[in-house]
C-alpha cells in the first residue's frame, strides 16, 4: 500500500468530530483541547505508532481520561497532616460546599437588601472575630507571607516626606530570621518592604534590652517571629510578647507578631505553639497567621489586632495587591462557623483508633494478597512548618519501598511514606470513610504487580 493510500484510511477530522465522545466531553473540555487530542491520534496513525482501525477508539479513550485540571486528588497515607507537597489542609465538607456555592456570582461585595456596594468579605471578617473575640478588627488577605508584607509596610510606613528620608527600622531577634521553606526567607522577603532589618541578640538568646538598645529614631516597629519550622534547644532565652509590649508601649511603638501556624487557641498537644487569642491578650496590635496551617482553611493570611492598626492596614494601597478571592473568603467563613476540621481530627486521632484500623485493614489486605502483612508503630507530624519535634503516636502498615510509586500511580493515587527502605501507610490523615477505597488501592498495587492499571480515574470517596 503507497504512503497516500495509507494516509487516507486515516479516519478524517471532521468524522472524529461527530462521534458522540466528543459530544459528551464539550461539557468537560474545550474545542481546542479535544482538537488537540485528534489530530495527535491521527499523526499518531501516519507516523505508524497506532494502527489505523484503532485511531477512533484512541481518540474515545484519550477524550474521556481528559481532565479540565491537572490536579490529582491522593489519599495522604504519610502521617504528616499539613503537608505542603499535598496542598497544606485538606478542606472541611462545608469549606468544600462554601467553594461550590461561591463560584458564581455571589453578594461578595453587595448589600442585597439596599442593592449598594458592601465591605467586601463582611461574613469572613465577622466568623473570624468571633472565633477570636480578643481582637478588635480583622482583615484576611491571600497568603502569610502576603500578611506579613501588608503589616510590616503598613506599620512601618512614614507620615511625612521628610521622615520618608530615613529608612524605617523593624528590629527582630537574630534567632527569628527563618527561612519558611523552598529557599524563602522572610528576612529577604521583609526586606522588600524598602523598611530596614535591625536584628538584635543571637541565634540562642536575646534580651528585653537588646531591643531597647536598638531602639532610635528611625524605629517602625518591634517585630516578634515564631520561629515555626524549628527549634532551639539548651541555652535559650527570648522575649515573650508581654514584655514587648510594655517595651513598645515606653517608646510608642508598634508591635506586629507573626505567628505562623494559627491556633485559635492553646491546644494541649501541641505545648510549644502559640495561639491567637494569647498573642492579642499578651498586647500585640497586630497578630499574622496562615489560613491553611493548623487553622484548617484554605490558603488565607490572617490578620487580627486593634482597630486602628488593622484599618489602617486595610486603606493601604497594598492591602488591594494581596487580597483575597471570594471562594478563599467563603472557605474561610464555613471553615471557622464548622465543626472540628480534618486537620484536627487528624491532630487529634485516637491512637488505639487508628490501631484498630490499620490492623483491621492489614488483616484484609494480607488475606487479598495471601501473605504477611506487618502493623509498625509510627509517629504522625504536623508538617508545613509547624510544632516541630513534636511526635503523633500512631501506627503504620509497612511495605517493601518498592510499593510506594505503584501506589502514587494507582487509579486513586496515594501517597506514602518511604523510609530507611520501607515504604510505611498511615491512616492518620485518611478520612474512616476512605478505608474500603484505600484497601482496594493497597490491594490492586500489591495484587496484580503484572497486570496493567486501569485508565480512567476515579473520584474519591466523600470526605
Ligand atoms: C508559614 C509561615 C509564613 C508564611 O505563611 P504562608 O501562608 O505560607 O504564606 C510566615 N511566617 C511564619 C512564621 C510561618 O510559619
Amino acid at each position: 500500500m503507497s504512503d497516500e493510500d495509507h494516509r487516507r484510511r486515516i479516519p478524517r477530522t471532521d468524522r472524529l468530530l461527530a462521534h458522540p465522545a466528543v459530544r459528551e466531553a464539550r461539557e468537560r473540555i474545550g474545542d481546542a483541547a479535544i482538537r488537540r487530542i485528534v489530530e495527535e491520534r491521527q499523526r499518531a496513525a501516519r507516523e505508524g505508532r497506532v494502527p489505523i482501525e484503532e485511531v477512533e477508539q484512541a481518540v474515545v479513550d484519550a477524550l474521556r481520561a481528559e481532565r479540565p485540571a491537572s490536579l490529582v486528588p491522593v489519599l495522604n497515607a504519610t502521617g504528616v497532616i499539613v503537608h505542603t507537597n499535598l496542598g497544606r489542609a485538606p478542606l472541611s465538607e462545608g469549606a468544600r460546599q462554601a467553594i461550590g456555592a461561591a463560584a458564581g456570582y455571589v453578594d461578595v461585595e453587595m448589600d442585597l437588601v439596599s442593592g449598594r456596594r458592601s465591605a467586601r468579605g463582611a461574613g469572613a471578617r465577622e466568623a473570624l472575630l468571633q472565633a477570636c473575640p480578643e481582637a478588635e478588627d480583622a482583615l484576611i488577605v491571600n497568603n502569610g507571607a502576603a500578611a506579613l508584607l501588608l503589616a510590616v509596610t503598613a506599620v512601618c510606613a512614614r507620615a511625612s516626606e521628610r521622615d520618608r528620608a530615613i529608612p524605617s527600622e523593624m528590629i527582630v531577634s537574630r534567632g527569628e530570621l527563618v527561612e519558611i521553606g523552598a529557599g524563602f526567607r522572610l528576612p529577604d522577603l521583609l526586606v522588600t518592604t524598602g523598611a530596614r532589618l535591625r536584628e538584635v541578640g543571637t541565634t540562642n538568646r536575646t534580651h528585653l534590652s537588646d531591643y531597647e538598645a536598638a531602639i532610635g529614631a528611625a524605629t517602625g516597629c518591634l517585630l516578634k517571629i515564631h520561629p515555626s519550622n524549628f527549634r532551639v534547644q539548651g541555652f535559650t532565652s527570648g522575649v515573650d510578647v508581654a514584655a514587648l509590649r510594655r517595651l513598645a508601649d515606653a517608646y510608642g511603638l508598634p508591635l506586629v507578631v507573626d505567628l505562623g501556624s494559627g491556633l485559635l487557641r492553646p491546644d494541649a498537644l501541641l505545648p510549644d505553639e502559640p495561639d491567637l487569642a494569647g498573642a492579642l491578650r499578651a498586647g500585640a496590635d497586630v497578630v499574622i497567621a496562615s489560613g491553611d496551617k493548623l487553622l484548617g482553611g484554605p490558603q488565607a493570611g490572617l490578620l487580627v489586632g486593634r482597630a486602628e492598626t488593622i484599618r489602617r492596614l486595610a486603606k493601604h494601597p497594598l492591602a488591594r495587591a494581596v487580597r483575597s478571592d471570594k471562594l478563599t473568603l467563603a472557605a474561610i467563613e464555613a471553615t471557622l462557623r464548622g465543626p472540628e476540621t480534618p486537620v484536627q481530627a487528624a491532630l487529634h486521632a485516637d491512637p488505639a483508633r487508628l490501631r484498630e484500623r490499620t490492623e483491621g485493614l492489614a488483616a484484609r489486605l494480607a488475606a487479598a494478597v495471601q501473605g504477611p502483612c506487618e502493623v509498625v508503630p509510627h509517629e504522625g507530624r504536623v508538617g508545613g512548618g509547624g510544632a516541630p519535634g513534636v511526635p503523633l503516636p500512631g501506627w503504620a502498615i509497612e511495605l517493601p519501598e518498592a510499593m510506594a510509586p505503584r501506589l502514587r500511580a494507582g487509579a486513586v493515587a496515594v501517597v506514602a511514606r518511604v523510609h530507611r527502605g520501607r515504604c510505611l501507610v498511615d491512616l492518620r490523615c485518611i478520612p474512616e470513610s476512605d478505608d474500603e477505597l484505600l484497601l482496594e488501592c493497597l490491594i490492586e498495587a500489591l495484587g496484580d504487580a503484572g497486570a496493567a492499571p486501569r485508565s480512567a480515574p476515579r473520584g474519591l470517596g466523600s470526605r
